[in-house]
């Protein structure tokens, strides 16, 4: 790295000690700057490297609850609204025991440059809480969701910070917080949470929207080569939203998905994943992967060891940060692997990262590849402002146009700083451009 940008690392590691994945998404966009600073270098000027690692504003917060045998618990809340140049802070919640402060930070941070790349006018931030939603019930869950709002709506709003869902918030914790929300303010604020229901205020399309941006983006990837997803053996990792949406699309454009996961381990169905079963398992059932696997002949659940050691043509990580890791890159490669896209935030490693980049592979990072989340929560902020509702196939469209476009952002970035096809720094570069000389207009605020 060159020093000037050396320095602001080494200050982000001082001030956030211990938090490594806040490092290691700081460390990645900062190394991709490089060429961008050689060629324009007033963007090293200004402290404006250092003002965009240090977030706008951390909010932490007690958030007690009572659970259905009468106990009370304490869990922590986050929301880091991180940027606001480019329009409110938008992000997801996380609810998930290995929340903490550098989980949020380095969520936050991505967020700034996959909403800048989708260009619909919004800031990045995130939250969460290291709540655990697995074995609670309804009442617990809404419980706690209308405990962790009560705080949370002090600091948010349709025009200052929109929340939506992340690992561990669906349909039914937005459904809780949206409640809780109107209840304090008083006030219909459709646009204040996206991720809402479709009878209230959400849009078609959102639920997909994560998994399918995903795969459209591998799809546009692949076009580049003159080839496409038909006929492709795709591995998934994951058995949530993004997973099971990703499988869906990658189905419709003729891909056959064998593969996903959860925590208990991964299911391998060679005759392609039955994708109406793993919805009964996971969204109406909420159960484990185990159950699809007694229900599915000919499908096999594999403990102890990793989802990458099945050979494929198409890998999508959807899982979570950091599960896939430089000896797993080296198996997809060896099994043929040309492509992957990231669903997750953050998936691979950067040994994977770099493994992928030196293969010359189509490797797209999730905060390009997985951005259609965001876009179309944007998507249903506009449809809440104008107090207006879109088709299926108007919101599906939008979205793909926006995929395309976040594609060719990156290809023409990569291009224009001297490494075609190189999506991460097409993607860091045309990302963070876009909120600097945004951040340069405003001033030193
Ligand atoms: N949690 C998603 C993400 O990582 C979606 C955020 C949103 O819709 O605001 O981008």
């Amino acid at each position: 790295m060159q020093d000037v940008v050396e320095k602001v690392y080494e200050q982000v590691v001082g001030r956030n000690r211990g938090e490594a994945e806040f490092h290691q998404a700081v460390r990645e966009v900062l190394e991709s700057l490089d060429p961008v600073i050689a060629k324009h270098p007033h963007y090293a000027e200004g402290a404006l490297l250092e003002r965009i690692v240090e977030p706008e504003r951390q909010i932490m917060f007690r958030v007690p609850w009572v659970d259905d045998a009468g106990q009370v618990h304490v869990n922590r809340g986050f929301r880091i609204e991180f940027n606001s140049a480019l329009g409110p802070y938008k992000g997801g919640l996380r609810f998930h025991p290995s929340v903490n402060a550098g989980i949020i930070k380095f969520l936050g941070f991505e967020q700034i440059f996959k909403n800048a790349l989708t260009a619909q006018g919004i800031g990045g931030g995130k939250g969460g809480s290291d709540f655990d939603p697995h074995g609670r019930s309804d009442s617990e869950v809404m419980r706690f969701c209308q405990s962790f709002m009560t705080e949370l709506s002090r600091h948010i709003g349709p025009d200052t910070d929109v929340p939506a869902g992340d690992i561990g918030v669906g349909g039914r914790e937005i459904g809780y917080m949206f409640g809780q929300y109107k209840r304090l303010r008083n006030r219909y604020d459709a646009g204040v949470l996206t991720g809402k229901g479709l009878a209230w205020g959400g849009s078609l399309v959102r639920t997909e929207a994560t998994g399918y941006g995903t795969v459209l983006f591998a799809q546009n990837m692949l076009a580049t080569r003159k080839d496409s997803l038909e006929g492709k053996k795709v591995s998934v990792s994951g058995s949530g939203n993004v997973a099971i949406y990703a499988i869906e699309k990658a189905q419709q454009l003729g891909a056959v998905p064998i593969t996903f996961s959860d925590s208990s381990g991964y299911v391998v169905d060679e005759a392609g994943v039955d994708l109406e079963l793993l919805k009964q398992v996971k969204e109406v059932e909420r159960g484990r992967v185990a159950d699809y696997v007694s229900r599915r002949p000919g499908a096999r659940l594999v403990t102890g060891s990793s989802v990458w050691e099945v050979p494929v043509d198409v890998a999508l990580p959807c899982a979570t940060q950091n599960e896939l890791d430089g000896d797993d890159a080296a198996t997809l490669l060896r099994g043929g692997c040309t492509v992957v896209s990231e669903g997750a935030n953050m998936p691979s490693t950067p040994q994977a990262v770099e493994a992928f980049l030196e293969a010359g592979i189509l490797f797209a990072p999730g905060k390009a590849a997985n951005a259609g989340g965001v876009a179309t929560s944007a998507l249903e902020m506009e449809q809440n402002a104008g107090r207006t509702r879109w088709d299926f196939a108007t919101a599906e469209a939008k979205l793909a146009g926006i995929m395309t476009d976040i594609h060719d952002s990156c290809v023409e970035a990569a291009e224009e700083y001297g490494r075609p096809g190189d999506y991460v720094l097409g993607a860091n570069a045309a990302g963070f451009t876009r909120v600097a000389d945004v951040m340069i207009a405003h001033g030193i605020v």
